[in-house]
C-alpha cells in the first residue's frame, strides 16, 4: 500500500493509530489536530504558577484490567501507584462516593454491618417496587433506595445534566458501583495509575517515531479538499460535524473550570470531591497535586472547579447526552458511515459514546490490527 495516510485527531485513539501504523505496519503517516496540543482531552500541562501538573480537559485516572492494554499502553510510559477515591459534600458533611458502608451509615447515622447494610438498602428500594427501570431515576432508586438516591444522586445529576434524571440513560448510574462495604475505591480495575512523568511525555513518546508527523492548529474542515484523492483518511472528530450536519447536531454537554491557586498545601485533602447540594452551582472541585503523592510538595495548591452545561458552537464536546432524540439523530449519521467505506472513523467523538481510555486503546489497536490483516491478507 503506497497510499498516503492521514489521520484526523491527536488524542488517544489517533495516537494509536498512528504509533501502530507507524511501529507495526511500518507507514509513514501525518496527524493533525486543530488544537495546539497533542493528547486530545487527556492533555496534561504544569502549572507554571505552582509548578503542579494539572489535567486541561478534567481528571483523568488511568485503569484497565485488560492485559494487552496495559503492556501497550506502559510501553510508553511509567505508572506512580496512584488509586483514585472520591468524596460527595451534602449539606456541610463528606461521605463516600460511589456508595458504600460509610456513606449508608454515616447518612442514616447507622452502624450496620455489611449484611444488615444490604438487607437495610434491599428493604428501602422495594419500597417504590421498580422492577424495570426505564431511566437513570428509577434505575438509581432500585439499587439504593430514595433517600440516598435524593441526597447523593439526584442533585448532582440535575447539574451535571440539566436534564430530569427520569429522562436520562439508566447506563449512566450503572458506571457507579453499591458497596456494603469500606472499600472507597473508584474503580475495581487490576491496574490503575497516572503515568509517573504526566500524560503528555506519554503521548510525546507514542508520537515521537520516525514514520509520524505531527501538524497542530490544522482542521481538517480547512484542508479536507486539498489532501490527495488517494489518502487514507482515518477520522476521529465529530460525527455529525464530518456530515456537515445535515441531520441537526448532536448535544453534548461541556464543562467550565475556574481556575484558583491557594498559598497552602492541600486545599481539599483528596484529588476530587464532588457536590451533592443543588444550590452548589458547581459538581466538583479537582485538586491535582493529589495525583501526584510522589512529586515534591512545593506548599502551593491549585484547584479546579467544574460547572456543566449544554456545548454551544466552538465549546469542547465532553459527555454525549443520552436521550431518544440524539440516538434517533446518531443513528442517521451513523448509517452514512457506510457510503463512506475508503475512510476508517474511529474515537468517542465519531461514536458519540463516553469511552474509558483503556477502551479506546484496545478499540484502535484492534482497528489497526483488522487493517493490517486486510492489507496483507491474514
Ligand atoms: P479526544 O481525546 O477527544 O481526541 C480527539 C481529538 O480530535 C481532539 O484533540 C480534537 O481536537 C481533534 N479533532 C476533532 N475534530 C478535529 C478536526 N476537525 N480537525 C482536526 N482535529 C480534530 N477515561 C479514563 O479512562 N479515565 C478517566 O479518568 C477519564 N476521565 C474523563 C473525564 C472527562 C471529563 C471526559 C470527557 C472523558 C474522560 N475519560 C476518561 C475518557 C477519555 O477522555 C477518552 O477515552 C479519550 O479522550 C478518547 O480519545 P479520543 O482520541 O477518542 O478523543
Ligand atoms: N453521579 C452522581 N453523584 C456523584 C457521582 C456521580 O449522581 O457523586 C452520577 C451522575 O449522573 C454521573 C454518573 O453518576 O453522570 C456517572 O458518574 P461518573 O463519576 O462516572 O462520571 P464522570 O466522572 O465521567 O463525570
Amino acid at each position: 500500500m503506497s497510499r498516503p495516510i492521514l489521520i484526523v485527531g491527536a488524542g488517544l485513539s489517533g495516537a494509536v493509530m498512528a504509533e501502530r501504523i507507524a511501529n507495526d505496519l511500518d507507514r509513514p503517516v501525518t496527524v493533525i489536530d486543530k488544537r495546539n496540543h497533542i493528547g486530545g482531552n487527556c492533555w496534561s500541562e504544569i502549572d507554571s504558577e505552582t509548578g503542579i501538573e494539572c489535567h486541561k480537559y478534567g481528571s483523568h485516572i488511568f485503569h484497565t484490567s485488560n492485559r494487552e492494554v496495559w503492556e501497550y499502553i506502559s510501553r510508553f510510559t511509567e505508572w506512580n501507584t496512584y488509586q483514585h477515591r472520591v468524596w460527595t459534600s451534602y449539606q456541610g458533611r463528606i461521605y463516600s462516593m460511589p456508595i458504600n458502608l460509610q456513606t449508608i451509615n454515616s447518612y442514616y447515622g447507622l452502624n450496620l454491618t455489611p449484611e444488615e447494610a444490604k438487607a437495610f438498602i434491599q428493604a428501602e428500594a422495594a419500597k417504590e417496587n421498580i422492577t424495570e427501570p426505564r431511566n437513570l431515576e428509577e434505575k438509581a432508586i432500585s439499587l439504593i433506595g430514595r433517600p440516598l438516591y435524593e441526597a447523593f444522586i439526584r442533585g448532582y445529576t440535575l447539574k451535571q445534566w440539566e436534564k430530569d434524571p427520569r429522562e436520562l440513560d439508566p447506563s449512566i448510574i450503572t458506571r457507579l458501583p453499591v458497596r456494603y462495604n469500606y472499600n472507597n475505591r473508584y474503580f475495581n480495575d487490576t491496574w490503575e495509575g497516572i503515568p509517573l512523568h504526566g500524560y503528555a511525555k506519554m503521548f510525546e513518546r507514542m508520537l515521537s517515531h520516525p514514520n509520524i508527523t505531527v501538524q497542530l492548529n490544522t482542521d481538517w474542515f480547512d484542508i479536507r479538499d486539498s489532501i490527495s484523492p488517494d489518502t487514507l483518511v482515518i477520522y476521529t472528530g465529530p460525527i455529525d460535524q464530518f456530515f456537515d450536519y445535515r441531520f441537526g447536531r448532536l448535544e453534548w454537554r461541556t464543562v467550565d473550570f475556574t481556575i484558583e491557586r491557594h498559598n497552602c498545601a492541600d486545599y481539599q485533602g483528596a484529588s476530587v470531591i464532588n457536590s451533592a447540594d443543588p444550590e452548589t452551582p458547581y459538581t466538583r472541585i479537582h485538586e491535582f497535586k493529589h495525583y501526584h503523592p510522589e512529586r515534591e510538595d512545593t506548599g502551593k495548591t491549585v484547584i479546579y472547579r467544574e460547572y456543566s452545561r449544554f456545548a454551544g458552537e466552538g465549546d469542547e464536546p465532553y459527555y454525549p447526552v443520552s436521550t431518544e432524540i440524539n440516538k434517533n439523530i446518531y443513528n442517521k449519521y451513523k448509517i452514512l458511515e457506510y457510503e463512506n467505506d475508503n475512510i476508517i472513523f474511529s474515537g468517542r467523538l465519531w461514536l458519540y459514546r463516553y469511552l474509558d481510555m483503556d477502551v479506546s486503546i484496545k478499540e484502535n489497536i484492534i482497528k489497526i490490527r483488522l487493517l493490517k490483516n486486510k492489507l496483507y491478507e491474514k
